[in-house]
């Protein structure tokens, strides 16, 4: 046989859905597996948005839409922009994607040509640079750090800027540190992409998720030359607790959603039409279980901080959104003793197999000596799991000495 592409071959699989795989496989055979892996939000979908799809499918929305959507959600989408951001857009600049996901991955295709640079801050989420280099682009991993919150600054960017370089992808809230810009912090990264002509990929997908006290701002907010030359992401997955409905969206100028359109239209046409009156269920009632669900998300990052602030040096940041702890495990690698590991990988196979306990190597972030701990668990299951990190850690320090 012929070999597959290699774009196919290229692509490596996404860290956080193989190890929420690894412990969903080991549950499933009955393993009390205590998953604080993937993010995704414990809760059920609000009763109203499932009533509303229920209504929408005996009202026989089971046909084709437009590629781009349909028409109440995008203009539902630009109600959120307007109050959100003061963003003004026109239905037709909305694109309905299947997952924010997905956004993302048109926005790349319509941005991309080979050997364009994109930056990336790091730690990243996983999927960036794998649907970069897909797109036949060149990830640039730009590293935030740890003492600085990891946010990011634009002294960080500057030096990796290059005549090749295309767009960045911005991502506020972070995966997996939490880090969070707000409009201040902003500035001058907005200044820094008007200045060198690049494009933004902004994925705001945990804008929702945010324990600031100011609201977030989207950097397309910055100026009208910021709105046009950024691509916002985002959608209802996380804060609705609708992960598997599939619907997220994105807003760019007039002629990047009509490439971004026509792309759709030849590749998945649309999201499902029934999942659409869902998100515009979501996006058009009140936000009363998204404030419950954030209070919780919040209620849990403060017990999962005070938890493990009596481990030193193990948490790396205070989040200040998404639903994230990035711990550092250095402390925990190169131990004298049988409990030796080499990196974070091997940690978390260990706390996997010994501990039955799932979490992310930071590996996959772009930030070995890091693990990612999901708080989107229900309070019970966060509770057992920081109990199982906390016993495998002190193992790990009582071997060594
Ligand atoms: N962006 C980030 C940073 C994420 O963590 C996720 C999580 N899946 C997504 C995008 C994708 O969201 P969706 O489920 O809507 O595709
Ligand atoms: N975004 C979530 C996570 O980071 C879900 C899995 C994925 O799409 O990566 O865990």
């Amino acid at each position: 046989l012929k070999s597959l592409s290699d774009r196919a071959l290229g692509i490596k699989p996404s860290a956080t859905i193989a190890m929420d795989s690894r412990a969903k496989e080991l549950m499933a055979q009955g393993v009390p597996i205590i998953s604080l892996g993937a993010g995704e939000p414990d809760f059920s979908t609000p009763e109203t948005i499932k009533n509303d799809a229920i209504a929408a499918i005996h009202g026989n929305k089971t046909r084709y839409t437009l590629p781009s959507g349909i028409l109440e959600l995008k203009e539902a989408v630009c109600s959120e922009l307007k109050n959100r951001h003061h963003l003004h857009y026109d239905p037709a600049q909305i694109i309905i994607s299947s997952g924010a996901k997905h956004g993302i991955s048109n926005a790349l295709s319509v941005l991309i040509n080979p050997g364009d640079e994109v930056l990336i801050p790091s730690p990243c989420w996983v999927t960036y640079p794998e649907l970069v280099k897909y797109y036949g682009g060149t990830p640039v991993l730009v590293p935030t750090h740890q003492s600085a919150g990891f946010k990011l600054r634009a002294k960080d960017l500057e030096g990796y800027i290059t005549s090749a370089t295309k767009l960045l992808i911005l991502n506020n809230p972070n995966n997996p540190t939490g880090s969070t810009l707000n409009f201040a912090e902003l500035a001058p990264i907005a200044e820094l992409i008007l200045e060198h002509d690049l494009w933004c990929v902004s994925d705001e997908i945990y804008e929702y998720i945010c324990y600031q006290p100011q609201s977030l701002r989207s950097i397309a907010a910055f100026s009208p030359e910021m709105q046009q030359r950024t691509l916002i992401i985002s959608g209802v997955s996380k804060a609705f607790a609708m992960t598997g409905w599939r619907i997220g969206y994105s807003a760019s100028a007039p002629e990047v959603a009509l490439a971004i359109a026509r792309t759709q239209g030849q590749t998945t046409h649309h999201p499902a039409n029934i999942s659409q009156y869902a998100a515009l269920s979501a996006l058009s009632g009140n936000r009363e279980t998204v404030t419950q669900m954030v209070n919780a998300f919040k209620a849990r990052r403060d017990y999962a901080i005070a938890s493990l602030q009596d481990i030193p040096g193990l948490l790396a940041s205070i989040p200040e959104g998404a639903f994230y702890l990035f711990l550092n495990i250095q402390e925990f690698l190169n131990q004298a003793g049988a409990l030796n590991f080499k990196n974070s990988v091997e940690l978390c196979d260990y706390l996997l197999s010994s501990h039955h306990l799932a979490l992310i190597p930071g590996e996959g972030f772009g930030a070995p000596g890091y693990i990612r701990l999901s708080y989107a668990c229900s309070d019970a299951n966060l509770k057992t799991g920081i109990n199982r990190l906390k016993t495998a850690l002190n193992l790990i320090k009582s071997n060594a000495s």
